[in-house]
């Protein structure tokens, strides 16, 4: 069995694994890099994938993890050059659908969890992990010569706003599978301690809203449906109704609310129109654009150039995010620019108002104890990153010769009685224009 990474592992973004078992492939996600201060070329990115394609007729299938960007996002171009079935979970799904524009000439499936799937030589089956977008899976995928747990992004939240905790036993329970791979999101490897639940956010945002005088406005990432129920729970308590502002963010509330994971039981969702006849301290508006991004509905609004919202003297405005590296600068400017019109911001450096979906050590520590597996493979970083995340699957036991340091474009090879580095193979960045 071999193990090809072609996107993810020594940067951030553009996610997509290989993995290769007698002439037959799966592939795992299939994202998009995010625009980096070193690299300016116009349009975006994707995983080069000149190593699949003399190899269409191998490919069984593409299996998503979750919904974020930088795991579906090029999912459209390769399903251009390679028509094959896409497996995913429901609300991923969802994402995809709409990805794609709805032409139905995809083999889109949706994925139970722990139910076993056979395509050719491989069995696969998703597992659910916590992260910043529900519905996030890990997967498990079986050969004759080995087993690959590929834990997807995640964290471990004992208390998750939506969803369940990772479950414990279902982990343990396959360490005793033969020759365990186990390949583990790094992003947070250098990060000490255990990530945050969402739920200890509850609080906070309770003792914010019922304090404020005025409207509240709450900025954050679209695909977080979590932080929006924990939103509209909390204003629903506090008798304030929720308007979204912000398309993506309303369509994947939408997505979320048919599917029944995101729950509003008294209609505390109302349209922008319908708040008009409301006092200010009724009123919670969640937006998109925790970022500050030009276009966004925060963006808009901070710069003054949002049609229909304004900031004005007596809001609270909370920035539930912290900037994505190469963010701050534009972080910085957003919050300064609401102080200036007379917004109260509260934000990360003031009050815990946002917890990360990526595990930190102690979370990565408990996914490499639990699984224990035999060969280990960090993926998911830049090369820091996975440089700390493989020393720590040393400390935790994991023998230094099974533990593969791999980046872009290299094989991991395992065999009955062995598992050694292969031959490297073509990987790089694909551009393509908007
Ligand atoms: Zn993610
Ligand atoms: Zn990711």
């Amino acid at each position: 069995m071999k193990i090809i990474p072609l996107g993810g592992l020594g940067e951030i973004g553009k996610n997509m694994m290989v993995v290769e078992y007698n002439d037959q492939i799966l592939v795992i996600d299939a994202g998009i890099a995010f625009p980096s201060e070193i690299n300016t070329t116009p349009g975006f990115g994707v995983a080069d994938t000149k190593y699949l394609s003399d190899k269409k007729d191998m490919i069984q299938a593409v299996l998503i993890t979750h919904g974020h960007e930088d795991h579906i996002g090029g999912l459209p171009y390769f399903l251009n050059q390679f028509q094959v079935p896409v497996y995913s979970t429901p609300l991923t799904k969802n994402f995809i659908d709409f990805k794609l524009g709805g032409k139905n000439r995809h083999n889109l499936f949706r994925v139970n969890f722990y139910e076993s799937y056979k395509l050719g030589e491989f069995e696969f089956q998703f597992f659910p992990v916590c992260h910043s977008i529900p519905d996030s899976a890990g997967i498990l995928i079986k050969t004759e010569v080995a087993s690959l747990v590929h834990t997807g992004d995640f964290k471990f939240d004992d208390k998750p706003t939506i969803g369940d905790p990772i479950n414990t036993k279902y982990l343990s329970s396959l360490s005793s599978k033969k020759n365990l791979i186990l390949c583990s999101d790094s992003t947070y490897a250098e990060k000490p301690g255990y990530t945050d639940s969402e739920s200890v956010l509850n609080a906070n945002l309770e003792v914010i809203i019922k304090n404020a005088q005025g409207r509240v406005l709450i900025a954050t990432f679209s695909s977080l449906l979590s932080r929006v129920q924990q939103v509209i729970n909390i204003s629903s308590k506090l008798n304030r109704k929720v308007v979204v502002v912000g398309r993506s963010m309303i369509r994947n509330l939408n997505f979320a609310l048919d599917a029944g994971y995101v729950l509003d039981p008294k209609s505390t969702v109302i349209s922008l129109k319908e708040s008009t006849n409301l006092n200010d301290d009724e009123i919670v508006l969640i937006t998109t654009g925790a970022q500050g991004e030009v276009n966004s509905a925060m963006g808009l609004i901070s710069t003054m150039r949002h049609n229909d919202v304004q900031i004005q003297r007596g809001d609270t405005v909370v920035i539930s995010s912290s900037p994505i590296p190469g963010n701050e600068v534009r972080y910085s400017h957003m919050i300064n620019n609401i102080f200036r019109q007379g917004g109260d911001v509260v934000y990360q450096n003031i009050s815990l108002v946002h917890v990360h979906g990526h595990g930190s050590r102690n979370d990565l520590q408990r996914m490499i104890n639990l699984v224990n597996p035999k060969y280990f493979i960090p993926i998911h970083g830049e090369t820091r990153h996975l440089v700390a995340h493989a020393k720590l699957a040393e400390n935790s036991g994991v023998a230094a010769q099974n533990i593969f340091l791999i980046e872009d474009g290299c094989t991991v090879e395992i065999k009955e009685e062995k598992a050694s580095l292969g031959t490297k193979v073509p990987s790089g960045t694909t551009y393509l224009k908007d």
